[in-house]
């Protein structure tokens, strides 16, 4: 039964005029009494949860930050991905898809990042069943209990989130009865300062330094042909850029800097010819033979301790060896390493997060990536990932912190979980199943043809 129920959403802080906005929910009478479970990120995970959502009749709303959904993969959407389709498909999702006619891709194709928008998640985002749920351009600045701070605990358990979001420069309230946060980490990538501090001087150099993956052979290629780079980092994203750069400037020497925390260059090659994975070891050996060649400048062990702009350019200063050191002349810095997880908006929520990986507390152990590749990460779902907070949930990407290891099969398989329990199927919560091959799934797993467009933007959007 179609009904229109006006959320209560409003404007400013509770005293003021409160605005309602017509949503049309297609939910029966016992449910619309009810408050929605809020998804926040409209990522591959947080629709996966809608899917789950949807298919089960229940409320829901998902509150997206950009003005798109897959608004952090949009970002790398050049780069192709080291898991097929047959793993990047929640199972719910595919149901409702195929209700409606969608024809899966081919499941041992790579997508790139755009591809995996485009022909799924977008499709996911416009299925009647919840196209009308998704707001774009709603950044959750605050999760709160109603009329509770974090200190209060008299009858919390009862009492309804409350969403403070940005919407188009207001500030509106959203409450629900359950929230999961799938809001990623790709938003908040770690600093080029060892010691992991945002300095002031590298926040506004920003004009000058890239975090992520550049699309260096395509869309941003003018910002760095003829330029001396630098990248920071030691793992497959800083390898695959670097691999990138040579073919953007061919002829010149000494315009490439690689910048490392290892003790010898030779840590980030990996098992090279030993690989189990031989996409990954010919990705170690490609930039071995480029530094052995000296066309690549490398700096290992270097610690940044802060940049400066000098003269029209960035200047590096570390620990070089031991040694206090700069290296001049920079035109341009791209950053790889890693990202973290934003717990600013959830100051009042009471939350149990690892010190040390900034994961769900008891996710720690199981992810550690010194003891566990993606593919040996075991299944986990709602049990794992409750919170003291009853009904909230961190899941996806975030779910792991810190912590580089994350497929999105396993988040399908949390919101899987999640959604059993949210909706009383304790049975299948707690049943947690993930099919994944512990190689040839989480690692650069690609033909050394296909490695050669992953990442390199040689793609038909450039
Ligand atoms: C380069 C790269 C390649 C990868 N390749 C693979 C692969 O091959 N296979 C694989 O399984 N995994 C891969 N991953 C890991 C992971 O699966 C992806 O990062 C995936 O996008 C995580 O999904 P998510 O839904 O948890 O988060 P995200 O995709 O990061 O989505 C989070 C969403 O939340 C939104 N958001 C953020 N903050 C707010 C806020 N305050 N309010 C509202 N909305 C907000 C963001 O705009 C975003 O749309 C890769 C990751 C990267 C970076």
């Amino acid at each position: 039964m179609e009904k229109q129920v006006n959320l209560k959403i409003g404007s400013g802080n509770c005293c003021s005029s409160i605005n309602t906005v017509p949503i049309h929910l297609d939910f029966n009478e016992k449910e619309s009494s009810s408050l929605p479970v809020v998804i926040i990120g409209a990522g591959p995970v947080g629709l996966a949860a809608a899917a789950h959502l949807a298919k089960l009749g229940e409320r829901f709303l998902v509150l997206e930050s950009g003005t798109h959904v897959g608004n952090h993969i949009l970002q790398w959407g050049h780069v192709r991905l080291f898991s097929p389709w047959q793993y990047n498909i929640d199972k719910d999702a595919r149901e409702l898809l195929e209700k409606h006619g969608w024809d899966a891709p081919p499941p041992d194709e790579l997508p790139t990042g755009k591809e995996l928008v485009e022909d799924y998640l977008e499709k996911i985002a416009n299925l009647p069943e919840i196209k009308p749920y998704i707001i774009v351009n709603s950044k959750v600045l605050s999760v709160s209990k109603k009329g509770l701070d974090k200190m209060k605990s008299a009858n919390r358990e009862n009492v309804p989130f409350i969403l403070y979001v940005d919407r188009n420069g207001m500030t509106e309230q959203i409450e629900a009865k359950a929230v999961i946060d799938a809001t990623g980490t790709w938003g908040q990538p770690n600093p080029a300062n060892v010691d992991g501090v945002w300095t002031k001087e590298e926040i506004s150099l920003q004009n000058n330094i890239h975090y992520g993956i550049p699309d260096i052979n395509c869309k941003d290629r003018e910002r760095y042909i003829g330029k001396r780079v630098a990248v920071i980092g030691g793992g497959h994203s800083a390898i695959n850029t670097i691999l990138e750069l040579t073919k953007l400037n061919e002829s010149s020497s000494d315009q490439i800097i690689w910048i490392l925390r290892k003790n010898n260059v030779e840590e980030a090659y990996g098992g090279e010819e030993n690989d189990a994975l031989q996409a990954r070891g010919e990705l170690g050996s490609k930039i071995h033979q480029l530094v052995n060649s000296g066309r690549i400048k490398v700096y290992t062990p270097f610690y940044i301790q802060n940049i400066l702009m000098e003269v029209g350019s960035l200047k590096i200063f570390g620990e070089f060896k031991g040694e206090s050191y700069s290296i001049d002349g920079v035109d341009e810095l791209i950053v790889n390493t890693g990202s973290r997880p934003d717990f600013t908006f959830l100051n009042e929520i009471r939350l149990q997060i690892d010190s040390a990986t900034e994961s769900v507390e008891v996710l720690a152990p199981l992810i550690d990536p010194n003891l566990h590749s993606c593919g040996t990460v075991r299944p986990h779902g709602e049990k794992e990932l409750r919170q003291p907070e009853k009904n909230f949930y961190i899941a996806g990407m975030k779910s792991y912190g810190r912590a580089p290891t994350f497929l999105m099969a396993t988040g399908y398989e949390q919101v899987r979980s999640i959604v059993a329990y949210l909706t009383g199927d304790y049975e299948s919560a707690k049943k947690v199943e993930l099919d994944l091959p512990e190689t040839g799934v989480c690692s650069v797993n690609v033909t050394p043809e296909k490695q050669e467009q992953s990442c390199c933007s040689t793609s038909s959007n450039c």
